[in-house]
């Protein structure tokens, strides 16, 4: 990349302003503006939800913005919880709640298969007033376990077992923790993540367009 792009991140949560500065490290994120008012998620895909996020945030600000949208599917939920995976035990529910209300979902289930995604849209104005819309996925395949197991992380973490951690058997929270505990920030979740995915997409695109 020629020089350092900054981009306006369509989103009021501190955390994903320091995971996704870190995991996009060529970019250099800004907050939002106070006083731009971003929609609700009312989308039926993560692509529609980033999309709608980050272009609100470009044309308020006039500046290139991104959005994220993310969550989990359960391949015997038929994809469910997907885009309400923060509101899956209702509309305040905590990531405690939204975990508890999975599991017992699947109480039954001999089919365990999930995977995270993450949908990043970057929405940058271009001249004559109309909006350049770049869109990319990651995903991270997994199972999910019945009995949840570690601290670190966060949602659905402590039950979800990536597939490249399978040997060992170690849930995303078990990674996150043994990563926090190295002083390695999130690096073991990142290498594997679905973030980590769609970011390290991104990065490429831009390479190849700038
Ligand atoms: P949103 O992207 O802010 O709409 O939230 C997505 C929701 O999906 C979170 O509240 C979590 O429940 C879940 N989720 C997304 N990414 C992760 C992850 O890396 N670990 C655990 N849960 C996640």
């Amino acid at each position: 990349m020629a020089r350092t792009r900054e981009v306006v991140l369509a989103s009021r949560n501190p955390h994903k302003l320091r995971e996704l500065s870190s995991l996009l490290a060529p970019l250099a994120l800004v907050r939002l503006p106070d006083d731009v008012e971003l929609p609700a998620e009312v989308g039926a895909s993560f692509a529609e939800n980033s999309l709608i996020k980050a272009r609100a945030a470009a044309r308020a600000t006039g500046r290139a913005a991104l959005a994220d949208d993310s969550g989990i599917e359960v391949a015997a939920l038929g994809g469910a919880p997907g885009v309400r995976s923060a509101r899956y035990a209702g509309e305040h529910a905590t990531d405690e709640q939204n975990l508890t209300k999975l599991l017992d979902d699947l109480s039954d289930a001999v089919d365990r298969r999930a995977a995270y995604v993450c949908v990043l849209a970057l929405v940058e104005p271009v001249s004559g007033g109309s909006l350049r819309e770049t869109v990319v996925e990651g995903r991270c395949e997994g199972m999910l376990i019945d009995v949840p197991r570690g601290s670190g992380g966060f949602g659905y973490d402590p039950a979800f077992v990536p597939n490249e951690q399978a040997e060992q058997n170690l849930t995303m929270a078990e990674i996150s923790e043994a990563a926090e505990a190295a002083e390695s920030a999130q690096a073991g979740k990142d290498a594997i993540s679905h973030r980590g995915a769609a970011a390290a997409r991104l990065l490429r695109l831009l390479e190849g367009s700038a």
